[in-house]
């Protein structure tokens, strides 16, 4: 009997330290959710949406750079979202998926007044803020967001560009970079925005690597952030 309880003893002990091993390997291992700010403007990983805008308002990033590669138009993005930008384009560019370059990059508070007011003009309120945000909270003053296409591809901010060589390798393949589409087809009830294939936003391949693994394609979700379909 005694030696009966001492085996069962042992079992139990034993399966408590295979049980602790495992819990530690998995914390050192494991992804840490607490390395970057979810709320700070200048944290890689801020989530910015109709209800959380960006804080202050006005912000502007101290990295700004303009990268000289795959940018027709001068745009500027924060110095880690440019950097993995030209990784990923050359990436794209030796996979045959064509150049693909930023149509819009950093966008100050008074620039996203203009863009706002142009697609409620063109749009009506509603359609338009599905495409585009009130100043002070668009992802593109982060200077993390940027919006791409391949130039000889065509479709240029539209939805016909997901069909695009560009598009499809994008789809695949950004999330290897740091970046993730942000706004995916059927998401606007959780993001508020419109099917948008060209708008990627860098969060940093830690991130994007544990997204990918546990099949998560919305930041909101991964995060378990309310929906934010209105502001
Ligand atoms: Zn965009």
């Amino acid at each position: 009997m005694l030696k009966k309880t001492l085996g069962a003893m042992a079992t139990v002990l034993a399966l408590g330290s295979i049980l602790s091993a495992s819990v530690q390997a998995t914390a050192v291992e494991g992804f840490d959710t607490t390395q970057h700010s979810l709320t700070a403007a200048n944290s890689p990983w801020v989530l910015v949406n109709k209800k959380n805008p960006l804080n202050p308002k006005n912000y502007v990033p101290a990295n700004l750079v303009t990268p000289k590669q795959f940018n027709g138009g001068g745009l500027r993005l924060a110095k880690p979202a440019a950097d993995a930008f030209l990784k990923l384009a050359l990436a794209g560019k030796a996979a045959g998926a064509g150049s693909i370059s930023i149509a819009s990059g950093y966008r100050s508070f008074t620039r996203q007044v203009a863009v706002h007011a142009e697609d409620v003009k063109k749009f009506g309120v509603v359609a338009g803020e599905k495409l585009a945000a009130r100043p002070g909270f668009s992802e593109h003053q982060t200077g993390l967001a940027v919006d791409v296409w391949a130039p000889s591809q065509g479709c240029r901010i539209r939805v016909c560009f997901a069909t695009t060589k560009a598009g499809k390798w994008l789809k695949t393949n950004a999330w290897k970079y740091g970046f993730i589409i942000r706004y995916p087809d059927g998401s606007y009830p959780t993001t508020g925005y419109q099917f948008e294939p060209w708008h990627i936003r860098f969060v940093g391949v830690e991130l994007t690597t544990e997204m990918h693994a546990r099949g998560i394609t919305i930041l909101e979700k991964f995060w378990d952030y309310p929906a934010a379909p209105k502001y």
